[in-house]
């Protein structure tokens, strides 16, 4: 699959039709949301196309990117939101709207497996092994072909791998449960900007 990887300065540009259901990834310099830069969101319209923002990090000035993720008519598929969006939240905001998540689905469809992996269920649902070398590297300068790619590689099957799960989910009815959890997603985001960190609910 040849995959169209566009890099752009800051933000999307004016006026680009991504479609009402993107694939979207953050990359940050580390896992505390304070201390560590959000650097990049990368997004796929699911056409094997992926957009890839280096984000201005003295400003944090994206309108276009910031208009595309708070508004309700587009849903966002990420893996793993919760960090993404606390991320996109502190350093660009706004909320993000419209939610779905493959690794919340993936926990409710594939209950057969203890791995939720984004690598799992690549390997599961398109059957390419991807290389995941790139997972703590450097976002915060140049960035390299190989990083691109890799960039790239985190959207580009989000689409089909959330189809496939949201299939199982219907068919073991656990798709209401599904709908519900994202519901509490944005609550979730805001516990941990909060700084509540473990499950509330836990005795
Ligand atoms: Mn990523």
């Amino acid at each position: 699959m040849t995959i169209d990887i566009k890099l752009h300065k800051t933000d999307l540009p004016d006026d680009l039709q991504l479609g009402n259901v993107i694939a979207v990834d953050g990359e940050f310099m580390g896992l505390n949301v304070r201390r560590d830069p959000l650097c990049l969101i990368q997004i796929s319209s699911g056409n094997s196309d992926a957009h890839i923002i280096q984000l201005d990090r003295d400003s944090y000035n994206a309108p276009n990117l910031v208009k595309i993720l708070s508004d309700p008519a587009i849903s966002k598929i990420f893996h793993f939101g919760r960090a993404d969006i606390s991320y996109i939240k502190h350093y660009l905001k706004t909320d993000t709207n419209n939610i779905f998540d493959t690794k919340i689905a993936s926990k409710l469809a594939r209950s057969y497996s203890d791995n939720h992996s984004l690598k799992t269920l690549i390997k599961e649902f398109i059957n390419i092994d991807v290389s995941k070398q790139f997972q703590n590297s450097d976002f915060g300068g140049e960035l390299t072909p190989a990083q691109l790619k890799y960039c790239a590689n985190d959207v580009i099957y989000l689409h089909k791998i959330h189809d496939e799960l949201v299939k199982i989910l219907k068919r073991e009815n656990r798709i209401e449960l599904y709908k519900d959890c994202l519901k509490f997603l944005k609550t979730r985001v805001d516990l941990d900007l909060a700084l509540f960190k473990d499950d509330i609910w836990s005795h």
